[in-house]
């Protein structure tokens, strides 16, 4: 057997399908966000970034730094185990308290990132309810989707944020049967915002639980950053809120937060919890101080709505074709892999401007697109070299300017 030829198979089949992933490499500037140093070639060029999921700036926050370096100084850098095993540092019982308390809830339970805390969580909850339903959005997260897998339960798939068909796939189910609606807060991809109280509503009228993933929510949403739950004040109807602090929160690891014995079961059962080591003290101690100091600014929130308004209102008076939302999240939309590839290259090489292609599988081919996250840290000339950096490329490449329809389902 040629073992060999079976992985050069296989990388051929996604380089025929624009399939095959290049990453650039960046080297982050900290003080000068969203400046950073792109190396290709041997060389090394000063470009902006314009697709970080570090939402906020977060990352290179000076007390978020000066969390982690002093405690990396007074603790050290490693857990030294398992949460069991000695991992259990204050650090991280810190971080849970100011987690559950960001939430409303009883208590939070920290993974080592948000992909584990949803795979872990939703695994575990869905395996301790006997012959337990699943029912997911159309758009859930691939972490969300290897969690339903996990669990080895019934899942049924609710068109992306349609309460009608969750509706009517909950009314078809024996009303004794145990339930868990899985569902997100902000859609990554398209910047939509889910139904959350109706979602609610229809939990509590048809016995089911609900889980929400607040991923590209937490820290940008609500008075305290506590997401669209908080600001929409359902966050005590939400029986499982999840997040990541490696987005707005600008650092890394994902948490659960819920009632005490629904973490509590998580804790004792969870095999992606129990069997690794713990977040170091150092990531969680720069954890908690980014969530601290967002409950008490608002400042980089507005900064974010202010210069996400602003870029949107320039691409837009350019003609370019922004898919319209009220999140965060700008996408331009190309929908073709290869034109989507050719245009962040562009960008790049002719332009210093950084964002990658985002192509199937993550978004369903025909609607690729660049997708674009302003941070409060972009300048009004970061935007207006956007906007030129973007017209060019798309007369360059002849792209279209016609806004298509979402994604099919
Ligand atoms: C990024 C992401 C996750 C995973 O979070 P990490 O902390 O990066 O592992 C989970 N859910 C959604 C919707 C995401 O976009």
């Amino acid at each position: 057997m040629d073992y060999r030829q079976f992985f050069v198979n296989a990388i051929d089949r996604l380089q025929s399908e624009n399939r095959y992933r290049v990453f650039a490499q960046i080297e982050r500037a900290a003080g000068r966000f969203p400046a950073a140093i792109w190396h290709a070639d041997g060389e090394a060029r000063e470009i902006t970034v314009w697709c970080s999921n570090d939402y906020l700036g977060m990352g290179q926050h000076p007390d978020v730094v000066a969390a982690m370096t002093e405690t990396a100084r007074t603790c050290g850098v490693g857990a030294g185990g398992t949460r069991n095993i000695s991992g259990t540092s204050r650090a991280v019982v810190d971080l849970e308290t100011e987690l559950a308390d960001l939430h409303g809830k009883d208590a939070a339970l920290v993974f080592t990132s948000g992909y584990v805390s949803n795979e872990a969580g939703i695994a575990t909850l869905a395996k301790l309810l006997p012959d337990c339903l699943l029912l997911s959005d159309a758009f859930n997260h691939n972490s969300m989707i290897e969690g339903i897998r996990r669990s080895g339960c019934d899942k049924v798939v609710f068109r992306h944020n349609d309460l009608a068909h969750l509706e009517e796939l909950l009314r078809g189910v024996d009303p004794a049967r145990p339930k868990l609606i899985l569902f997100e807060s902000v859609y990554s991809m398209d910047g939509d915002i889910a139904p959350i109280a109706g979602i609610c509503d229809l939990a509590r009228r048809y016995g089911a639980m609900t889980y929400l993933d607040e991923v590209h929510a937490v820290g940008m949403y609500g008075p305290r950053g506590g997401g669209i739950a908080e600001r929409e004040r359902v966050m005590d109807r939400v029986d499982v809120i999840e997040g990541t602090l490696a987005k707005a929160f600008g650092v890394m690891g994902g948490y659960v937060a819920g009632s005490r014995d629904i973490v509590d079961a998580i804790r004792g059962y969870a095999p992606g919890f129990i069997f690794t080591t713990a977040l170091p003290p150092p990531v969680a101690a720069a954890a908690a101080a980014s969530v601290r100091h967002l409950k008490h600014s608002g400042a980089e929130r507005r900064g974010q709505a202010r210069q996400v308004a602003r870029t949107k209102a320039a691409l837009d008076g350019a003609g370019l074709p922004v898919l319209a939302g009220s999140t965060h999240i700008v996408p331009v939309m190309i929908g073709d892999a290869s034109l989507c590839k050719a245009a962040s290259d562009r960008l790049l090489e002719r332009h210093g401007i950084y964002i990658q292609p985002i192509n199937y599988p993550t978004v369903p081919r025909g609607t690729e697109r660049l997708r674009i996250t302003p941070t409060p840290l972009h300048t009004d000339a970061h935007i207006a070299a956007l906007t030129d950096a973007l017209v060019e490329v798309w007369a360059a490449l002849g792209l279209s300017r016609a806004v298509f329809a979402q994604a099919a389902e």
